[in-house]
């Protein structure tokens, strides 16, 4: 006899049971209809109740088996409103469960909700849609609560920490009138693309507890629905969901357009509503059964599966469709298949226009995973095999910026660790064509030096920079190597990503991983903010740059040829000439020169007259430029950006 695991892989029971009509349940004016995929169950009861929590159900009702394990339920009752879950019994053990294709939820998800969608739509919604696509991408990482947490950030408190925060256009530093904090302050800092972290409902917060409780949310309970935690009433199923639109709605209406963080490798815990409705489908197992753990957080979802890839594209359209989320940014993507990760980029592209929706992802996972032998992951190893508009984290520019993410004291090259011509030259061409099976194009690579992970820039630096550890400090050193940090980043070739704070020195007070860390270890400081003001501008000007500098955007299997010289004189210095022709430039040729030298250096230029674009002390002096020939003089740790006519 074939065990469980056998059955599921086999072709026969894909064959025999992969069913996609629309799961879920759908109300209307014509009645309700309930569809539950269980092709395990010997019975399913559908359960409604008035209330999300407490309370007995109001009825109980048996779902119909129908053919390839659809259980359904049809009645003429307009059900909008109602919660309800199920219980499915399989192998004669019977299991209560929400609905996995729930769209809305009662307080911490326990029960599902039949929702009618359309009342959930803020007004103006049918009209709202993204900015153009942007020239460049340039994403902006936040955390909800980190966001307006601060009580400096000048958003009333009943609204700090929620999705209604997302939408204040007129927020100031203490509500002085003056200095921009939040939306207000995003949106003139030349960044394209808001990346929210999870906003799907997670389980790690209560919803209905502290409200200073924090969590990043990498610890998914319903897919389809929004963290209740977010909104001003976690226990009304439909305020969630429109206060999530009415924020995207308003980061639209702002110029800004919106990814999603999504977790679809793993779930909060094994003992999830996949779980419970189908045992074991949707996850991978060990040889002995137990449950493969290549996430770190206990469990692996099998995305080879069948009807766990439909799954997951669908909830990835879903979003896509009923919120209006411009791009997906994967969480653990080297976990799942590269068959699903190109079919979601086909079907994303085939309804919206191909690359109008972002795909991002990390090439990792946490530890081996146990996939059907066979299946080909979304990992490092096999980023060529993905689609060329599959992006992916680049950990090796941001290694050798600011030093390797393992080691504590280990430096980049900003912070002293060096620099070598064949890495600076790899770091330029977002490593097109440095690695075998790696990166094709630029369009694959996302360059970052922080994100909600590990050390934030500014801590790292510290770590490596003071020995006394001054975090809150602000160092003058510090800062020219945050900048040079910068510099570099936003002169290389690929998708560019900061963590939101990146460009006001941001502490986490040296803790590395604040997933669980206090809302005041991770609120963004907004105060801080002003103080480093002057670094704020640099990025300010070192992206405003970046969109007249068409050698840099190019996103081609050709741009590479772009790179026409790289000279490394000392290990703590380095320059490349780029071919910069293309549409909205003057300037033909670009050189770009990075000194991580303790002293000033001079370099000898190319021939003929160069534009200072950008230098030590200001990335806005492409506005009035000074001219140079011959040579330039880099001031200590700092970079200079060349333009020629
Ligand atoms: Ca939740």
């Amino acid at each position: 006899m074939l065990s469980m695991k056998e059955r599921f892989d086999s072709p026969a029971f894909q064959e025999a049971y992969h069913c996609d009509v629309p799961l879920g349940a759908f109300c209307g004016a014509r009645g309700t209809v309930f569809r539950l995929w269980v092709p395990t169950a010997q019975d399913v009861i559908l359960r409604l109740y008035r209330e999300g929590t407490g309370g007995g159900p109001m009825e109980q009702i048996p779902l119909r088996p129908e053919k390839r394990g659809l259980w359904t339920y049809i009645t003429e009752k307009d059900l909008d409103g109602v919660y309800y879950d199920y219980l499915v019994t399989v192998d004669g053990e019977t299991r209560s469960t929400a609905d996995p294709y729930a769209r809305a939820c009662g307080l911490n998800g326990e029960r599902s909700m039949i929702i009618d969608l359309s009342r959930t739509d803020p007004a103006g919604w049918p009209e709202d849609h993204a900015p153009p696509l942007p020239p460049e991408t340039v994403i902006y990482e936040i955390h909800v609560k980190d966001f307006s947490w601060d009580p400096a950030s000048g958003v009333p408190e009943a609204y700090r920490g929620k999705f209604k925060a997302l939408c204040l256009e007129d927020t100031t530093l203490n509500g002085d009138g003056k200095h921009p904090t939040c939306l207000s302050y995003v949106k003139g800092l030349g960044v394209t693309h808001v990346q929210l972290m999870p906003v799907f409902d997670y389980g790690s917060v209560d919803e209905g507890g502290d409200p200073a409780a924090f969590n990043w949310g990498y610890d998914p309970v319903n897919y389809n629905v929004p963290e209740g935690s977010y909104a001003t009433d976690p226990r009304d199923g439909a305020v969630r969901i429109r206060e999530l639109k009415e924020a995207v709605q308003a980061l639209h209406s702002n110029g800004l357009r919106v990814i999603m963080d999504v977790v679809y490798n793993h779930t909060y815990r094994l003992d999830s509503w996949l779980w419970r409705t189908v045992p074991w489908y949707y996850y991978r197992q060990k040889p002995d059964g137990t449950p493969s753990d290549g996430s770190g957080c206990g469990n692996d979802l099998a995305t080879e599966r069948s009807m766990c890839a439909q799954y997951i594209l669908d909830s990835v359209l879903y979003w896509a469709e009923e919120y209006h989320i411009d791009g997906f940014r994967f969480d653990l993507m080297g976990l799942m298949d590269v068959p699903l990760m190109d079919r979601i980029r086909r079907e994303l592209d085939r309804r919206w226009g191909r690359g109008e929706k972002l795909i991002l992802g990390e090439l990792w996972s946490a530890a081996e995973t146990n996939a059907v032998p066979g299946t080909v992951l979304a990992d490092k190893g096999h980023l060529a095999n993905l689609d060329v508009q599959v992006s992916a984290f680049c950990d090796d520019t941001r290694d050798a910026v600011k030093g390797d993410l393992w080691s504590e004291d280990a430096a980049g090259f900003v912070n002293g660790g060096g620099l070598d011509a064949e890495r600076l030259a790899c770091c330029v061409k977002g490593w097109a064509g440095c690695t075998e099976g790696g990166v094709r194009a630029p369009s694959q690579t996302v360059n970052y030096l922080s994100c909600h992970d590990d050390w934030t820039l500014w801590d790292r630096l510290v770590m490596t920079g003071d020995l006394e550890r001054r975090f809150q400090l602000c160092q003058p050193e510090l800062l020219r190597q945050n900048r040079l940090a910068a510099a570099v980043n936003f002169t290389c070739q690929g998708h560019l990503f900061f963590l939101s704070g990146e460009e006001f020195a941001r502490t986490k007070g040296g803790v590395k991983n604040t997933y669980a860390s206090p809302a005041e270890v991770n609120r963004l400081d907004w105060s801080r903010a002003w103080e480093n003001r002057e670094l704020v501008e640099y990025y300010r000007g070192l992206l405003a740059l970046r969109m007249r500098l068409p050698g840099l955007r190019d996103k081609t299997p050709e741009a590479a040829k772009r790179l026409l010289a790289v000279t490394v004189p000392a290990e703590d210095c380095g320059a490349v000439l780029v071919d910069n022709r293309g549409e909205g430039s003057p300037w033909k040729r670009l050189f770009m020169a990075y000194s991580a030298a303790k002293e000033g250096v001079s370099l000898p230029l190319p021939r003929g007259d160069w534009e200072i674009l950008a230098d030590a002390r200001s990335s806005f002096a492409w506005r009035e430029p000074c001219v140079v020939r011959d040579a330039a003089v880099l001031e200590p740790v700092s970079a200079l950006i060349l333009g020629q006519r």
